[in-house]
């Protein structure tokens, strides 16, 4: 079997429902699971809507979640003459404007989910009903049925046990069947049946981990670019699309911030060797890059940029050696859910450049302002290029201040303050 995925540009709009079901078309009667993100910026609409619903601003909240809304039953109206299936929609819209009418008495983030879930259940909706429509039959099943996660909300943690046992019990028979499987990708549940997110862009994963647990043959994930490029095109022009690259490549790429493939992606295929396709959605007889576990020669040089970092700059009070704290610091930052991005330690001084992810940081710098003298700068950015020249590197760095830099004979890495 095979997994494709396809990103919210991918199903934004009417035409490229219809080019995604012309995708899908092809491999009717062979065994395949679809993993689908919300429809174009849906999830950034209703982040709002859960900000406004949490400031205690209702008539706000209503009225996003009535554009969203009303968005959707048009894409719905316009694929399916005549609007049938469209109660299920409207079964989910009911659901949220529930939620919306009650009080936030619980943490932000718990609410976040429970409204910003339903973006790839309306996409998957819509999806599977124009599907049938247009005669490519398809099973539509709640991935929050199969994806148990702990209760972290935003950020949640998959029980891939679990997973694979309902994964067995739910899709194996329909895929024998030659059923073409739809799922929501970024959503599961906890045992609760509390709806949980994955974290940002976290469609890719859903993907590669039903790759993983049904040892699909690939992954294909079907984007409105040509394929993995070596920079952002958006700010290098002359960036170029690599045809291959290897797992451990692009599992830093993204890590360090490229945008083309969440970073968690990576590990369930490599674990079972299960190649990846990037291909064009636009242009779906380009070949796309390939990305699998051997090595790959005489690649360019790969260029990312990470932004809203934050530079930590923590010193011992008593000029204990801060080597002799390590156990003590990395507690520190998983306590806060936090990975740094680059580390470099000194006598009685650590500095770690993390992500900024609000709330979390801010409780990462007061926990640890408890043990050390705690700095803190924002709104920094890390580059980080691989396979690089110092030419290329002068010319990168040059409008910004230099403020750490490490550099292996491999990739260099520089976090910068710009101006
Ligand atoms: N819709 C979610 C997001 O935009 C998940 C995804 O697209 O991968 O973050
Ligand atoms: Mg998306």
């Amino acid at each position: 079997m095979q997994v494709y995925k396809f990103g919210g540009a991918s199903v934004s709009s009417i035409d490229r429902i219809q080019q995604a079901a012309a995708i899908l078309s092809v491999r009717q009667g062979q065994p395949l699971v679809v993993v689908i993100s919300a429809m174009g910026k849906t999830t950034n609409e209703l982040e709002k809507v859960a900000e406004a619903f949490y400031r205690g601003a209702r008539a706000e909240a209503l009225d996003l979640f009535d554009s969203i809304k009303q968005k959707h039953l048009g894409t719905f109206a316009a694929l399916i003459p005549g609007g049938n299936g469209q109660e299920a929609l409207v079964d989910l819209f009911t659901e949220v404007e529930w939620l919306l009418h009650d009080r936030p008495v619980r943490e932000f983030d718990y609410y976040y989910d429970q409204i910003v879930c339903i973006g790839e259940l309306l996409s998957t909706t819509i999806l599977h009903h124009y599907l049938a429509h247009a005669g490519i039959p398809n099973t539509w099943v709640d991935v929050r049925d199969i994806l148990r996660t702990d209760a972290t909300f935003r950020d949640a943690v998959v029980d891939l046990d679990y997973a694979a046992t309902e994964a067995a019990l739910r899709l194996t028979p329909l895929l024998a069947e030659g059923r073409t499987i739809l799922l929501q990708g970024f959503i599961g549940s906890t045992s609760e049946n509390e709806s949980t997110t994955l974290g940002r862009e976290g469609s890719d994963y859903t993907a590669a981990i039903f790759s993983n647990l049904l040892d699909a043959e690939s992954l294909t994930i079907w984007k409105d670019v040509e394929g993995v490029m070596n920079a952002d095109p958006k700010l290098f022009p002359e960036a170029r699309v690599i045809p291959e690259l290897n797992y451990a490549e692009v599992i830093e790429m993204a890590y360090y911030g490229a945008q083309v493939i969440h970073p968690k992606t990576i590990k369930p295929l490599q674990n079972k060797h299960i190649p990846m396709y990037v291909r064009c959605f636009l242009d779906p007889a380009l070949p796309g890059t390939l990305i699998h576990d051997r090595p790959v020669r005489d690649l360019p040089p790969i260029i990312v940029l990470k932004r809203s970092q934050v530079l930590l700059h923590l010193q011992s009070r008593d000029f204990s050696f801060i080597g002799g704290q390590t156990r003590l610091l990395y507690t520190l930052l998983e306590t806060a859910h936090i990975q740094p991005n680059l580390v470099q330690h000194g006598a009685i001084t650590v500095q770690l450049c993390v992500d900024d992810k609000g709330d979390r940081t801010a409780r990462l710098t007061e926990a640890a302002a408890a043990h050390f003298d705690v700095s803190a700068e924002k709104g920094l950015t890390l580059l980080t290029i691989r396979h690089f020249d110092t030419d290329l590197l002068k010319a990168l760095t040059a409008g910004g201040t230099q403020l750490l830099l490490q550099e292996t004979p491999e990739t260099v890495q520089v976090l910068l303050r710009q101006q």
